[in-house]
């Protein structure tokens, strides 16, 4: 199938890489962790120690990445729904939605719609 459309802008996923979230439904619920990779597209995030599963690996290379990798059964966190967690805010420890708001100087910045306050994303840059 072609995917090279132009399809209307959809606003990507409110959640990055090196955020906090609370799992609010599923098998993890009420846990909270790191989000290590988001997938915009399926509206999927990976969020470390949850939704983990057993994975039996043949030896070879990990998907994505150079290193290697020794066959066996390996823990291994599943992708999931973007719509069963929510951002923790680092400011008023909990959980809530991110609002978009532009700046006097037109910087576009995030805040939190409970506290008010700025959300202060750290960038992610390094390889996770
Ligand atoms: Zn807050």
């Amino acid at each position: 199938m072609l995917t090279n459309r132009p399809r209307p802008r959809r606003r990507l996923l409110d959640i990055a890489p090196g955020d906090t979230v609370l799992v609010i439904a599923g098998r993890d619920r009420g846990k909270t962790g790191e989000v290590l990779r988001t997938l915009p597209r399926e509206r999927k995030i990976v969020v470390r120690g949850i939704n983990v599963v057993k994975r039996h690996t043949k030896p070879g290379r990990s998907a994505g990445g150079t290193r290697a990798i020794q066959g066996g059964i390996v823990d291994f966190e599943a992708p999931l729904d973007y719509s069963n967690v929510m951002l923790l805010c680092p400011a008023c420890n909990r959980p809530t939605r991110i609002k978009h708001v532009v700046l006097e100087n037109g910087i576009k910045a995030l805040e939190c719609r409970r506290c008010g306050e700025p959300y202060e994303r750290t960038r992610r840059t390094e390889q996770q």
